[in-house]
This record gives structure tokens, sequence and C-alpha cells, in this order.
């Protein structure tokens, strides 16, 4: 195995909200790191933080183009490639669904072929999306999943069960060690406020006082995982040594109603937000737990942040850019109130005062 300090990672999809975690821990490592992105819907503001690192590249180029010649003929090392490059939340991917598909396979492909000249070992960030509207609770690994393949879901979906069909292609023939992480819902600092997913928009909404968004009854369920848990996962992924290669589920277990979520962040910010409800969007999954056996027993993994702990810090997040970027009543009214009234964190408008320090 090499030694860390020898490792240099190129994570495509470095700018984005997991991407942007997983490339700190690297550095964090010892790891040298060249970020991948196309900053379609990733940020530089994500790695901004790091442009003084001398560990630290960053390469501007689409995967469903040939990589870049700085990268395809450059002499550097690189010893491992994560391929996390793919809009994620279901507003982004149905955008411009031709280029979510080709960016699972054509960008997975060139990603696999540039693992193979190098030698480099290679992880793909897939999803639980390969198991569709699972008819089999909780998901593991064996089930091979319901998914609509001409559905508006079905660029992002068949598009990542067509790059774990080349990953493991490569596998068979020995070209490339593959690795293949499932990630269920992962949320946390960095997510975009206008993502669309259901953690962004809740808490957004929470915080500026406006409506909150319940899709359908709000009784479907999700099992969401904080971001540092899920990046540790992928590490211990990408760097076991342990014979099992199949694809391995990564998620927190702990699952709930879309409305219970929606009512936990309510409780947490104070908000005086309502709720209003809103159709259900198609193939939208109505159950989802991870199965982890696989990743406790092959990796030692199981998740430990729990979710009350990362939603306070989510919020935090978003309730520190909605102070820097607008202008957002609820947030103000509430720590004008807090700051007026002395009161300690157990009202909610103190809750959102900790928020903003
Ligand atoms: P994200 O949108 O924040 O990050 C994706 C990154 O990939 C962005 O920086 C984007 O600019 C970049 N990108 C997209 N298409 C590209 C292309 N063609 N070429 C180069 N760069 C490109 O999403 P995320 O939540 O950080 O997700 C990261 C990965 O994890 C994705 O592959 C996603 O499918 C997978 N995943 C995420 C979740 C989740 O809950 N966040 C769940 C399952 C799987
Ligand atoms: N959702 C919701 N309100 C929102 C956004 C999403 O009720 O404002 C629902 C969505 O229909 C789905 C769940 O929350 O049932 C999770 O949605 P998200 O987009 O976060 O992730 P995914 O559907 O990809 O699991």
């Amino acid at each position: 195995m090499t030694c860390e300090n020898d490792a240099i990672a190129l994570v495509a999809g470095g700018a984005g909200f997991i991407g942007s975690h997983l490339i700190d821990a690297l550095l964090g490592r010892g790891w040298r790191v060249i970020c991948l992105d196309n900053f379609q819907t990733g940020r530089f503001d994500n790695v901004r933080h790091l442009e003084r690192e001398p560990r630290f590249d960053v390469c501007e180029a689409d995967i469903i183009d040939p990589l870049p010649v700085r990268l395809a003929r450059s002499r550097v090392p690189i010893t491992h490639v994560f391929n996390l490059a793919c809009a994620a939340s279901p507003p982004h991917y149905q955008a411009d669904p031709e280029h979510t598909l080709l960016t699972s396979v054509v960008g997975t492909h060139h990603l696999l072929q540039l693992a193979e000249q190098r030698g480099a070992r290679f992880l793909l960030a897939s999803t639980s999306e390969v198991y569709g509207d699972p008819e089999v609770h909780p998901q593991q690994e064996s089930y091979w999943g319901h998914v609509n393949p001409i559905g508006p879901r079905a660029c992002y979906d068949e598009g990542k069960r067509a790059a774990e069909t080349l990953s493991f292609d490569f596998l068979r023939t020995a070209r490339v060690d593959v690795r293949v992480a499932r990630i269920f819902n992962t949320y946390g600092p960095r997510m975009r406020a206008d993502d669309g997913r259901v953690v962004s928009n809740v808490i957004t909404q929470a915080l500026a006082g406006d409506d909150i968004t319940i899709y359908g009854s709000g009784e479907q369920t999700r099992s969401f995982c904080y971001v540092d848990d899920l990046v540790d996962g992928l590490l211990r992924l990408m760097t076991h040594e342990q014979d099992y290669r199949g694809a391995i589920n990564l998620g927190n277990p702990h699952e709930l109603k879309v409305h219970e979520l929606a009512d936990l962040v309510v409780a947490m910010t104070g908000t005086r937000s309502i709720v209003s409800y809103k159709p259900l969007p198609i193939d939208d999954p109505r159950r989802r737990r991870p199965d982890i056996g696989i990743a406790r027993r092959v990796l030692g993994w199981s998740p430990r942040v729990h979710l009350e702990v990362g939603l306070e810090k989510t919020i935090a997040h978003f309730a520190a850019e909605a102070r820097a970027a607008a202008d957002l009543p609820f947030v103000r009214s509430a720590v004008r109130r807090a700051r007026s009234t002395g009161a300690r964190r157990s009202t909610p408008s103190t809750v959102v005062a900790h928020y903003e320090r």
C-alpha cells in the first residue's frame, strides 16, 4: 500500500459539497491532491481556503471531454482517482439530463482509463439511487434495484448504474483496482442553498421564515448521513486491503420521514414558518435506508454523528451564508430578540443566535 505521504489523489468533482470535504481530509492526512472540476454545481469558494496550499492544485475541465493534456500527459504519479464528478441534486441533475448521463458514462470511462494508465486505485461515488424506488427494505448491496429507465431520474440512476458496470468491467479484467461506494443522502456545511435537496431547502426556508416545502405527504423516508462520517467511509473504502471488492453502502441507517426532518428543523431554528405541501416528484423513492453490515465488517465503519448534531452544524453554515449574502429577516430579528433578552440556547431564538456566532 502506498505510504500516505507519497499518495497523490485526483478528486474529480472536488469543488463540490462532498468532494471539498474529502480534499480537506486527504490534505490533513498528508496526501497531495489535484481537484478536477467543471464548476457546474461546485464552487471555488469550497476550496478557496486551500489557495496557498502547495500540495493542492485545481484543474478546470469537464470529464465528458478528453482529459486536459496537462493532466493526461503530466508525469505526476497519480496513485488514487476519486470520481465524485456528477451533479447530485434532482433539480440540478435533471436540468441537463444528457450531460448528467454522459458525465457518469463517458466521464467515468475517461477516469478509469487514466487510472489504468497510472496504475492508480479508483473509487466511484455511486448512489443509493441505483436501488431506485426499492421493493426491498432496508437496501442491501445484493439487491439489484427497481429503477424506471425512462423517467426523469433515469439520467442519474441509470448513469450511475452504467458507471458501476464500467468500473466492475475494469476490475474483472484486472485493469484497475476499483472501489464502489453507494452513497445514501448526505448533508452538511457547503451544501448549496439553491440545490433543491430537502435538507438545504428546509433549513434555508426556516431561516428565512418562508414556507417549508414538503413534497407529497411527507411520509416518504430517507436516512441522512453527516458529511464527516461519509468522508471517513470513503477514505476507509479507498485504502482498505481486504479481499472484498463488491459495492459498499455508505449511509446512516437512522431512517425518518421527511415531515419529521422538517419538524426537527422547525424546532431547532424556532422559525414561525408554516409547512406548504407540493406535489411529489415523479418516481420519488418512498423508502430508503442502508443496510451497512458490509461497511461495518469490511471497513470497520459506521456513522457517529447524530442527526441533531449534524443539523446544528449545517444550520450554522446556512445562517453564516445568509448573513454574508442576503438580508434574512427571520435571522436578523431572531438574533436581535435573543440578544435583547439575554436568553440562553434553550429558547428557539437563541438557537439561531448560536448559529450566528
Ligand atoms: P455536488 O453537485 O456538490 O458535487 C459534484 C461536483 O462535480 C461539482 O463540483 C460539479 O461541479 C462537478 N461536476 C459535475 N459534472 C462534472 C463534469 N462533467 N466534469 C467535471 N466536474 C463535474 O454533489 P455532491 O453532493 O458533493 O455529490 C458528490 C458525488 O457523490 C456525486 O457523484 C453524487 O452522485 C454522489 N452522491 C451524493 C449524494 C449526496 O447525498 N450528496 C448521495 C449519493 C451519491
Ligand atoms: N423533498 C421535500 N421538500 C423539498 C425537497 C425535497 O419534501 O423541499 C423530498 C423529496 O421529494 C424526497 C426527499 O425530500 O422525497 C429527499 O429529497 P432530496 O432531493 O433531498 O433527495 P433524494 O430525493 O435524491 O433522496
